[in-house]
């Protein structure tokens, strides 16, 4: 059986406590892998070769080299793009016609974005009048912010874990990275790819394990830690936060959501519901800004409940390397547990069930993997606790609105602010709603629509700070102002 090991000081090793866990494909429940749980010692080895490759070579690269290993660092992605894909749909379940598209192809272009950008972008400087008239000049030089502890989670493993390390690395740190303990392949193999691309020893390292009592609750606690960006549940960025707290450590978190779609009358349907269905479905459900409250003006009410119905049904369920396959299984038989309490649960809360609502029959080979059917609701109340709270699964409440202004109260009725769609040919009352609406993703006609220049995150209990562009340099690195009296 092929054994998972930490990736620390730029070789892969074993765990001192000699504690392994299993690497579970949820597409058949099949166990694929050992891998080695990180405790305090591995987080200790991984943050000390981390502050020692920024005192080393990494930290004296000229820019430009710097950025030439992030390129190749891509390359290498590129050229070893089916190990990545196949790792990562073994761990996933995801079907490789979206993993092929999304997952592997963004996992290497974060490194190219992240390195062409900080190449380009200016600081800051002010001249200033003193009394002795000779004036003083003020310019800002931006540095590496040091050791970045880096807490990824499952449902795209490879693409948001180099959304933070692309451009954490960019910016001249060193990272330890603690990826989720449902997926940790491609983020073992990466570590192949930084040695190959001439990336120093010490700058990624890696420890696996769990949350709390494991390697991801004693990275953020770790002292040595200078920040933590953490992609993941809400409640898990509460424990973070106060982890961090000692030290006063900066944290950058992408939280959860229940992201609204809001359909007006006059929306090109087609292209709504395509968007919906992706929204609702793509990834079985399971992504962050996915779309789990859908709002319809009252005249399509019933043409997109039934045409939504339709599309959800006709998805194709099935094993990733079928290329007709667009719906996998969810992460876990834990994850589904979860999810189907809250299929039920929408019973109990008085839904109708549209379709789906719980497990498909499928062949005896995927007997004992995660799957579960799309679902879709109506004729909930707006305090149901499945229209409040996320589920993270392949399902959305449909409810009827009548007017703007409550369509808008409707939206933002939740605690979280993550991300919202609008569906409507008018734009001028497209940019009148998204004005309203607290979400920091928002789209227009549109969905996952992503140019990684602009500024990713969001508002309320969805996250803290902005990473994308320009914005996520603001956390990787640090500005110190420098006057020099002339
Ligand atoms: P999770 O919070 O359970 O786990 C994420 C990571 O945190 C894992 O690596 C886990 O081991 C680690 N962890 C758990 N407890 C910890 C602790 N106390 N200290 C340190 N580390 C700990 O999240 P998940 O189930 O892997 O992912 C699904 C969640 O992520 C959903 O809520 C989803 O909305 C959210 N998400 C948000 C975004 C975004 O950009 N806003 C993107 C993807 C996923």
């Amino acid at each position: 059986m092929k054994e998972i090991r930490h990736f620390i000081n730029g070789e892969y090793v074993a765990s001192e406590s000699g504690r392994l866990f299993d690497d579970i494909d949820p597409a058949t429940g099949e166990n694929i892998a050992r891998v080695h749980e990180g405790g305090k010692a591995e987080i200790d080895r991984a943050v000390a070769a981390a502050r020692a490759a920024l005192d080393g070579e990494w930290g004296h690269l000229p820019i430009a080299e710097r950025m030439a290993r992030l390129h190749r660092v891509a390359d290498r992605i590129n050229e070893r793009f089916e190990e990545f894909l196949a790792a990562e749909c073994a761990d996933t379940g995801k079907p490789r016609s979206m993993a092929s598209h999304i997952d592997i192809p963004r996992g290497a272009a974060n490194f190219k974005i992240f390195a062409d950008l900080v190449k380009n972008v200016p600081t800051e400087s002010f001249h200033m009048d003193t009394p002795d008239g000779t004036g003083a000049l003020n310019y800002a030089i931006r540095r590496p912010k040091g050791v970045i502890g880096v807490i990824s989670p499952w449902n795209l493993p490879l693409l948001l874990m180099t959304w933070k390390v692309g451009p954490a690395l960019a910016c001249g740190n060193a990272v330890v990275v603690k990826p989720s303990e449902e997926t940790p392949q491609t983020t073992a193999l990466l570590g192949e790819v930084m040695n190959e691309a001439g990336i120093p020893a010490g700058v990624y390292n890696v420890v696996h394990g769990f949350g709390p009592g494991s390697a991801g609750e004693y990275l953020t606690q770790h002292k040595g830690v200078d920040a933590v960006t953490f992609t993941g549940e809400t409640r898990t960025g509460t424990a973070i936060m106060k982890a961090a707290a000692e030290g006063i450590r900066d944290v950058s978190f992408e939280l959860g959501g229940k992201n609204p779609a809001i359909v007006f009358a006059d929306a090109d349907l087609d292209q709504a519901i395509e968007g919906t269905m992706r929204s609702a479905f793509a990834n079985c459900g399971q992504v962050c800004f996915g779309t789990e409250r859908v709002y319809v003006e009252r005249p399509v009410f019933d043409e997109f409940v039934s045409r939504l119905k339709a599309g959800a049904e006709a998805l194709k369920m099935g094993p990733s390397q079928d290329p007709d396959v667009n719906f996998g299984p969810l992460i876990s038989q834990e994850h589904r547990d979860k999810v189907l309490g809250y299929y039920r649960l929408a019973e109990e809360e008085g839904a109708t069930v549209v379709t789906g609502g719980g497990v498909p029959e499928m062949p005896e080979a995927f007997g004992g993997g995660a799957w579960i059917q799309p679902t879709i609701w109506t004729g909930l109340g707006d305090d149901a606790r499945v229209v409040r709270e996320e589920i993270f699964g392949p399902c959305c409440h449909i409810r009827p609105f009548d007017s703007e202004d409550e369509v808008v109260g409707l939206a933002n009725d939740t605690d979280y602010g993550l991300a919202a769609t609008v569906w409507t040919r008018d734009l001028a009352r497209a940019n009148r709603v998204v004005r309203r609406l607290e979400a920091g993703l928002l789209w227009v006609n549109s969905w996952f629509l992503r140019d990684l220049r602009t500024p990713f995150g969001g508002m309320k209990s969805s996250g803290i700070g902005r990473e994308g562009g320009v914005h996520g340099l603001e956390f990787y690195s640090e500005l110190s102002n420098v006057c020099i009296k002339l």
